[in-house]
């Protein structure tokens, strides 16, 4: 086998136990690495019944066959486990140098099983693997336990930690590497906490099999100097994402006051120019040549790297203004290991929660001091109110009631990513009918929905949403590479197939992807299904009450809102073509055509499936 190590590194931290285990090329093929392997091996190990903080949970770190190599922007590694936050399929991607070593140490994925006894640093170098104790290092945030864990095995060693809020397993504690840099949204730190799992520490030095080496070697000078030419390179490389806080609020999508409107009165205090006066320096993910992480120096002296989400969720959406102070609170939540998207996300329900009366504790909108005091709190699950919140949006309004559920801002129990949808019905969808819950990776459809016709509600707009996924959720996290080089700079899709060739030796195009794009798709939903412990209804993918029923009231597009039939209509439409019935789940027909019979007889089991 080329391209694919062939094997899986399984760890288990209940007998301290490690094993290697081989994998075909079938299971190659038909999953690709990353997202793939990941619902595959959750798919085939995990009981519907298993409590995603428990030792039966298993948390996947998975790469891909171009993982490894020079090529742009492909140092991603996904990880993923049963979701604490909502109880579904969980993951993310995090560019690490996990994923370059885990992949030179032979391995394609680790798989963590059990529980440690005591905290516990799981240490890979090539073939041996160690458990150290982590008893030093429990408690200390993530940027000064990483440093220790450089200092022990190295600056070239691939790192992965959690930081305090994993530790007391914070519904959405994120996963860290490289000073600030993390993945897995829907409570992956909390999962490795839950297993006592400090940081996991990788050195590998073999050579990676590739088919055709000196092709590789060739087609990756060729792909790296084609992006650096591109025409939108140069400005890239000045602001990353944070140019779409200005487009945001052109287009009136720019998520403010818990997402009741679109526009931001101080939205160019926060925007990519005004982080430029900032800036500092960039940092990024291994492999990559257009590196977006903007580092600032924050209100407190301290280095914060910024971008698009962690900006609008920690700024415009709970009403703070000032960058430096937005800043600062990223660092404390990259330092204490929280996903910022979810942490603005509750911060803006719990202000609005206590304008209206809801909570006994004051949290004004744009309070920097009372807002740095409470984000501690949720990440150490201080007070009522801190630890209410450590459980997201969702557990939060179930438990204050009062009507609060209509504004609390999730789909599936993941807090929605930073774009307002009252004027954009196929961003709506994408949220509604991602992977993970109300996450923007899978379908980024709203540069395209605003270019092409916001208003519209048809099969035009649900063929791009399916085409998004088919490429974003289920390639590009297969791979395991980054989306930016092609949606941000233009980088052509022609040049992955080659890649794939000149390291598998298999040839490809995209239309057999995208059927490996639907395959790993369709076994995500029926993961969903399975592990959801009441009847699936169309309901799960329909996005929060608000957007429907609270028209906007600022901005050229004031007066806006979705419209709920329309969006029912292009909900069935997207089911139809995806092969699924009334309810969102896969038909009989749909499963067997894409090879997932084992879906079929499981799921079958549960429920009646539509033939
Ligand atoms: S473009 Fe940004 S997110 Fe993508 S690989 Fe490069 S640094 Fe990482």
């Amino acid at each position: 086998m080329y391209g694919w190590n062939g094997r899986f590194l399984r760890v288990n931290l209940s007998n301290s136990n490690a094993q290697a285990e081989q994998y075909d090329l079938t299971m190659a093929k038909r999953f690709l690495g990353g997202r793939g392997f990941a619902v595959k091996i959750l798919w085939d190990e995990l009981d519907p019944r298993t409590d995603p903080l428990s030792p039966d949970n298993k948390l996947v770190f998975a790469a891909g066959p171009l993982t490894g190599w020079s090529l742009p922007s492909s140092g991603k590694l996904v990880v993923a486990a049963k979701s604490p936050l909502t109880g579904g399929y969980g993951d993310g991607n995090v560019g690490t140098h996990v994923a370059v070593q885990m992949r030179k140490a032979g391995y394609d994925a680790i798989i963590v099983e059990g529980k440690a006894e005591k905290p516990v640093i799981v240490l890979v170098q090539d073939k041996l693997v160690d458990f150290v104790d982590a008893g030093n290092l429990w408690g200390l945030d993530s940027f000064t336990a990483e440093k220790r864990l450089r200092e022990l095995y190295g600056r070239a060693s691939g790192i992965l930690l959690i930081g305090p809020a994993g530790e007391n397993m914070v519904s959405y504690a994120t996963i860290v590497c490289q000073e600030g840099r993390s993945g897995g949204r829907p409570g992956m730190g909390a999962v490795m906490g839950s297993k006592n799992l400090k940081a996991i520490v990788v050195v590998g030095t073999r050579e990676l099999p590739a088919a055709y080496p000196k092709e590789m070697q060739e087609l990756g000078q060729d792909a790296y100097r084609e992006v650096l030419m591109k025409p939108s390179y140069a400005f890239w490389k000045q602001q990353g994402t944070m140019m779409t806080v200005e487009w945001s609020q052109e287009n009136s999508v720019l998520p403010t006051l818990n997402y009741s409107e679109g526009v931001f009165d101080k939205a160019d205090a926060i925007g990519g120019f005004a982080m430029e006066k900032l800036k500092v320096g960039n940092r990024g993910c291994p492999m990559c040549n257009m590196t977006c992480g903007n580092i600032v120096k924050d209100s407190d002296r301290k280095q914060s790297e910024l971008d698009y989400e962690n900006v609008v969720m920690l700024g415009s959406n709970i009403g703070l203004g000032d960058l430096k102070q937005v800043a600062a609170l990223n660092r404390i939540a990259d330092e204490l290991g929280m996903d910022t998207i979810s942490l603005g996300n509750v911060l803006g329900f719990a202000m609005e929660a206590s304008e209206k009366g809801l909570i006994d504790q004051h949290v004004p909108w744009g309070s920097f001091k009372n807002t740095k005091a409470l984000v501690k709190d949720i990440a150490y699950r201080r007070g009522l109110l801190g630890n209410m919140l450590a459980d997201g949006v969702k557990s939060a309004s179930e438990k204050i009631g009062k009507g609060s559920e209509a504004w609390a801002m999730h789909v599936k129990g993941l807090e929605v990513s930073g774009y307002d949808c009252h004027t954009t019905p196929g961003m709506a969808l994408a949220y509604g009918t991602s992977s993970i819950g109300a996450h923007h990776k899978d379908a980024w459809v709203i540069s395209w929905e605003v270019k092409t016709g916001r208003e519209h509600y048809n099969a035009e707009k649900v063929d791009k949403v399916l085409e998004l996924q088919r490429i974003r959720a289920g390639v590009f996290e297969s791979l395991t590479v980054c989306r930016f080089p092609w949606v941000e700079v233009g980088f052509e899709l022609e040049w992955y197939p080659k890649f794939l060739r000149a390291a598998t030796g298999i040839e490809v195009n995209w239309d057999m992807l995208n059927v490996v794009g639907d395959r790993i798709f369709n076994l995500t939903r029926a993961f969903w299904v399975r592990h959801y412990n009441k009847d699936w209804t169309s309901q799960m993918d329909v996005p929060p009450a608000r957007w429907f029923d609270e028209p906007t009231k600022k901005g050229t597009l004031k007066g806006s809102r979705l419209d709920r039939e329309q969006y029912s209509e292009m909900l069935q439409m997207y089911y139809r073509k995806r092969g699924w019935d009334d309810r969102g789940i896969p038909t009989k027909t749909t499963l067997r055509k894409l090879g997932l019979e084992d879906a079929e007889k499981q799921l079958g089991k549960r429920i009646k499936l539509a033939e």
